[in-house]
């Protein structure tokens, strides 16, 4: 979607890390296993298995040597998230936030919305290249590195369009959302098709389509809506984000057999099908956790 040049950003939403460097990093916490909600299916490897057993490390203070936190620089309208995806991004998180407020009783908005390069420390780990953008459900952040898009456009075959770019902080917001409503601890660890992490992972889709449906009439404290309205190949450049990552697709294109036991995150058809009935439908028709098997 395309911002309106003159919409001010809030970035306070987000935060940035850069500079971080191997070595220095005290591993603390006694296997306190994290569940990493990843976007993706686990990138390019045999291990499809996106709930990776995370050690607990450093909650507190865990920044990487030599790493810096700063505001965001340089993002202060519309015009700036259309041209770099970082304000983009920023941009897309103030969005969200005011979007989901009015949709939720209690919302509280995710802790941070971090974007790094290359790697930093999360809640639940170390999130880098490896792992992709994540929800982190121990502290409540967001952990994406813009890097992912070149990955999601170039190994994954996704549109580089810029809304393939939002459904992804989107998605992550998504799981955001079944956090406070519930449904992210009811989803459990097993795989397969009409497994609870394919429900969560399909409900943030749907909850993903949901804000694209009506983004253009969320405002900035101007009243400027940040958004103009949704095109159809700014929907079919989400489409095809949402395809790119289906179990399916991603199995396939990792070489190794098609085996829905190992579903994670639906097929490239479900996780199109469920971005779209958000889309026409909004919130309510997410509910992922309450369908049965041949419905979902
Ligand atoms: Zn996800």
């Amino acid at each position: 979607m395309t911002f309106n040049d003159n919409a001010r950003i809030d970035t306070g939403k987000v935060s940035k890390r850069s500079g971080a460097r191997r070595g220095g990093i005290i591993a603390g916490g006694g296997g306190i296993v994290a569940l990493l909600l990843v976007f993706g299916s686990q990138m390019l490897g045999v291990n499809l298995m996106p709930f990776a057993p995370v050690v607990d490390q450093l909650i507190s203070g865990s920044s990487l040597s030599g790493e810096r936190t700063e505001a965001l620089p340089g993002c202060e309208t519309g015009a700036d998230a259309n041209d770099d995806a970082e304000c983009r991004m920023a941009a897309t998180a103030d969005s969200l936030d005011r979007y989901w407020e009015g949709q939720v009783d209690g919302y509280r908005s995710p802790a941070d919305v971090v974007l790094y390069d290359g790697q930093t420390q999360s809640g639940c780990g170390t999130a880098s290249s490896a792992t992709g953008p994540f929800y982190c459900p121990s502290d409540q952040a967001i952990y994406l590195d813009v890097a992912f898009f070149d990955m999601l456009s170039g190994d994954y075959g996704a549109s580089d369009g810029s809304l393939a770019q939002m459904y992804v902080l989107a998605h992550e917001w998504g799981h955001h959302i079944s956090n406070l409503i519930g449904t992210l601890q009811q989803a459990g660890r097993e795989t397969g098709p009409a497994s609870g992490s394919v429900r969560l992972e399909l409900q943030a889709d749907c909850f993903a389509g949901a804000w694209v449906k009506d983004a253009s009439t969320v405002t900035d404290d101007a009243g400027v809506p940040f958004l103009q309205p949704v095109t159809q190949q700014q929907i079919a450049d989400a489409m095809s984000a949402a395809a790119a990552v289906g179990d399916d697709h991603i199995m396939e294109s990792a070489g190794v057999e098609v085996n829905p036991e190992r579903f994670t995150h639906g097929t490239s058809e479900q996780r199109q099908r469920w971005f779209q009935a958000g889309y026409r439908s909004g919130p309510a028709a997410c509910g992922t956790f309450d369908v049965p098997a041949s419905e979902l």
